[in-house]
């Protein structure tokens, strides 16, 4: 079972086993591994009552759990399987490092798994990237159905992996979201096709530099057998594909807003275009959509939509299937969702944008804005961001607890954009943001909120956010009817 192994079964009967972290991803893997007749422990950090419900549940099936002790490497441990989010430097690592024992994330977990029944397993058309991922796979996920194939988006999306690749529904083809820390430890994955969507600086705390991010993430790559997809816009994915080893064969295909060239999906005259799976891409070009089936048709998003068609279509989708499944695609909740229209301001909810990242993609999609933003920075600048968007603000309303930061960009560089700093964290602060944002916007303006932080200064997480603000403008929209 040393770490270079790539087959993919393995005999699990009397293997030491050490599962790092009971919950989502550690609770199934110990029991489907203790199913196969490995010798699984738990350990796991914490020691509270959850912890101890959840762990005698395990032991009442015969798996041992240590809690309390997430550090030190049971002696006899042959492989560890880790929670993705366990950070690489802990020393239970370090001592598996150290004793020769290779580590698994969940996703190796299952990647290693499928097909141990016998079940000829499904490929995986996989996604990562630093924002975009879930909407990008269930878009693929879409159009996968609208072609007919049995499929689902798994990750950290619906299904998880191991139900997948475990459970009893048969599929064709899966739609894989991937994190950085699961495409860590996995280091045998090798997926049918895959896109990176972007990479901006992100968890730099857990993966300790730029480098290591990036690398972590370019491991989507590695022996694809179809095709590498990456944003033309963002050669730093490019330069990923460019290092992977990958299949004999495999092709890099980029995709771009603007008209695509050759081995490219693009844009042209509002026509989401396909000049790389075609007979003659010297020549030819595929129409697949048009931009308006894309919701919203905001620019970052049709670029998640080409990079799931890029990927549907590597799989051997028809076109007609990409335009049915991406019309037939619905956002999920707080990403970019429009909430009401008030005396001619429309107002968007985009809670989901918690970094600068995403934050510059939603400012993007409108002109004229008065934007809520705040909250946790998570020690990122804003300086850029703001500069970017200084030209499209009407207002801001700043809110939580890091919103000084944000306002001292906003003096550095858009001075002239008024600002309204609300000193409030209880229940009706965002209702003043709603109505303060309300005040500064003139009709045509879209009030969004795309906080570039974190919520939980104020909030329990960033759905709860985006609640106050909808339920917000829409007592204000029952008040104006
Ligand atoms: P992820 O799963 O990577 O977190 P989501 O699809 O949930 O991505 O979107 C997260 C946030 O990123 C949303 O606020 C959305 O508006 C923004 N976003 C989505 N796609 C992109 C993109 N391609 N580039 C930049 N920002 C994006």
């Amino acid at each position: 079972m040393g770490s270079q192994e790539v087959s993919s079964t393995v005999d699990w009967q009397g293997k030491h086993v050490t599962v790092a972290g009971l919950g989502v991803s550690g609770i199934p893997a110990a029991r489907a591994l203790h199913e196969r007749g490995a010798l699984v422990t738990v350990v796991n950090d914490g020691d509270d009552e959850r912890a101890r419900a959840q762990a005698a549940e395990l032991e009442a099936l015969g798996i041992t759990v240590r809690l309390g002790d997430g550090a030190t490497l049971p002696p006899s441990t042959e492989l560890v399987v880790t929670a993705p989010g366990w950070q690489p430097d802990k020393p239970l690592f370090l001592a598996a490092a150290e004793a020769g024992v290779p580590v698994w994330g969940d996703v190796e977990l299952a990647w290693r798994l499928r097909g141990d029944d016998g079940r000829e397993p499904a490929p995986w058309l996989a996604v990562t990237g630093t924002n975009g991922k879930t909407t990008t796979v269930r878009m693929l996920a879409s159009i996968l159905e609208a072609a007919g194939l049995r499929t689902a988006a798994v990750g950290n999306i619906g299904v998880s992996l191991l139900d997948a690749v475990l459970g009893e529904r048969e599929y064709d083809i899966l739609a894989v979201e991937l994190s950085s820390y699961q495409l860590h430890w996995a280091p045998s994955l090798r997926a049918h096709s895959a896109a990176v969507l972007n990479l901006a600086p992100d968890h730099l705390d857990w993966h300790g530099s730029m480098a290591a991010y990036a690398a972590d993430k370019g491991r989507v790559y590695e022996g694809n057998t179809v095709a590498c997809v990456y944003n033309a816009a963002d050669p730093a994915t490019e330069d990923l594909v460019r290092e992977a080893d990958v299949e004999e064969g495999c092709r890099a295909i980029g995709f771009t807003l603007g008209a695509p060239g050759p081995s490219q999906l693009g844009v042209v005259d509002g026509i989401l275009v396909d000049r790389a799976f075609v007979a003659n891409r010297q020549k030819q070009a595929q129409e697949l959509a048009e931009v308006t089936d894309v919701d919203p048709p905001a620019p970052h998003n049709i670029a998640n939509a080409l990079a799931a068609a890029a990927l549907a279509r590597a799989f051997g989708v028809e076109p007609a299937a990409v335009r049915d499944g991406l019309r037939a695609f619905r956002p999920d909740a707080h990403r970019i969702e429009h909430v009401a229209d008030i005396d001619e301001v429309r107002y968007v909810d985009d809670s989901k944008a918690t970094n600068t990242h995403a934050t510059e993609a939603s400012l993007a999609a409108y002109d004229s804005i008065v934007w809520i933003a705040g909250g946790l920075a998570k020690g990122a600048t804003f300086d850029e961001l703001v500069t970017g968007a200084a030209k499209r603000l009407r207002g801001v309303v700043l809110i939580g607890s890091d919103r000084a930061l944000i306002r001292e960009a906003l003096t550095r560089h858009a001075p002239e954009v008024p600002v309204v700093d609300l000193d409030r964290t209880d229940t009706g602060a965002m209702s003043e943001a709603v109505a303060r944002a309300a005040e500064l916007a003139r009709p045509g303006d879209t009030v969004l909120l795309a906080p570039a932080c974190a919520s939980m200064d104020m909030f329990t997480n960033y759905n709860k956010r985006g609640e106050a603000f909808a339920d917000a403008v829409r007592a204000r929209a029952d008040e104006s009817a």
